[in-house]
């Protein structure tokens, strides 16, 4: 564990420091409650123990400034006070203030040590509970089967390009991309084909769309969206235009699809250079609109095209 000593007292300090590096634990230790606060931002420790009286800022504000750093990061650290065992009101008041243990000086190495490892416990739940959380907002995220962008995180970005573009200046486009017969396709190779089907359309995609800042999204069943910022009209027709071919090279037998012989999509490509003052839903409303219609402009003239205009 990191642990953050304050102790203003020079030789407590020490000791205290002592004892909880021979219990093979790292310590950053200072002397007062300002730079506990400090150094709780930029150490990120796993327990802090807090003297009560300290100059600058005692503990219990210190204790008080901590938890609400913490809060603010949906964290919770250990707060432990050092105190005299005589200083009850002390005792309190530091709880009170957000502590959830106390130590009384002179510090006895045994409680201590037991005291860290109960904190240690604490450390790695709250460890593992940060990973799960982290796993859990990436699969918030995701589309389950393709593990490309979902439509929420694809709603996400969309605002969050938009708005960027608008500050920017810059136009911003959108491909749609929907399957052709894949209706067909599933009612012959079956469903479990049909979902690997979408697993290679999605990696098939992904693996032209390379810049950063781009967004391959599953739009729908097999509808796939592109979102290409500070690329205009032209160019993203050239995009649309590289996923075709990787189509047409890497020909995904598809022998029931009066298309082709192998699978083929269908796109629509928009642009849009959003304008400030003009309300941004209502802009990423219609680039969709427009690249929706292009798309069924396409399906209308038997699939396996591109429009743009
Ligand atoms: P078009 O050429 O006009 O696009 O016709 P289509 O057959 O591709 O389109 P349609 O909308 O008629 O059918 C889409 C099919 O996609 C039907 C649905 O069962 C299938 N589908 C949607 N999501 C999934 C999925 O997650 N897994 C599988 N295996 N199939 C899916
Ligand atoms: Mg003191
Ligand atoms: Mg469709
Ligand atoms: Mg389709």
């Amino acid at each position: 564990m990191k642990v953050l000593i304050a102790e203003d007292s020079r030789s407590s300090r020490i000791v205290i420091k002592s004892y909880i590096e021979d219990a093979g634990h790292q310590v950053i230790a200072v002397d007062n409650g300002q730079q506990a606060v400090e150094q709780f931002s930029i150490t990120e420790p796993d327990l802090v123990l807090l003297d009560v009286i300290m100059p600058i800022k005692d503990g219990i504000e210190a204790a008080k400034e901590i938890r609400a750093l913490s809060e603010q990061d949906n964290d919770w650290v250990p707060i432990i006070f050092l105190s005299a065992m005589t200083d009850s009101d002390d005792i309190a008041r530091g709880i009170k203030a957000g502590g959830d243990d106390y130590l009384t000086k002179p510090i006895d190495a045994v409680v201590l040590n037991a005291k860290l490892d109960a904190m240690q416990r604490i450390a790695n739940m709250r460890h593992d509970l940060q990973k799960a959380n982290q796993k859990l907002r990436l699969m918030a995220m995701k589309d389950g089967l393709t593990g490309l962008a979902n439509r929420r995180h694809f709603d996400e970005v969309m605002l969050k390009e938009f708005k960027r573009s608008m500050r920017s200046n810059t136009p911003i486009s959108l491909i749609l991309a929907d399957i052709d017969k894949f209706k067909p396709y599933n009612d012959n190779y079956g469903h479990q084909a049909g979902d690997d089907c979408l697993k290679a359309v999605s990696q098939l995609i992904q693996s032209v769309i390379k810049r950063p800042g781009d967004l391959v999204a599953r739009y729908g069943g097999e509808e796939f969206a592109i979102i290409l910022p500070e690329t205009d009209l032209a160019a993203a027709r050239i995009v649309a235009e590289l996923v075709q071919q990787a189509f047409d090279a890497n020909k995904i037998p598809h022998a029931h699809s009066t298309v082709a012989d192998y699978l083929t999509l269908s796109l629509g490509v928009a642009s849009l250079q959003p304008i400030k003052n003009e309300d941004i839903t209502d802009s990423i409303h219609t680039i969709i609109e427009t690249a929706d219609k292009r798309l069924y402009q396409v399906k209308k003239q038997g699939g396996k095209a591109i429009v743009s205009q």
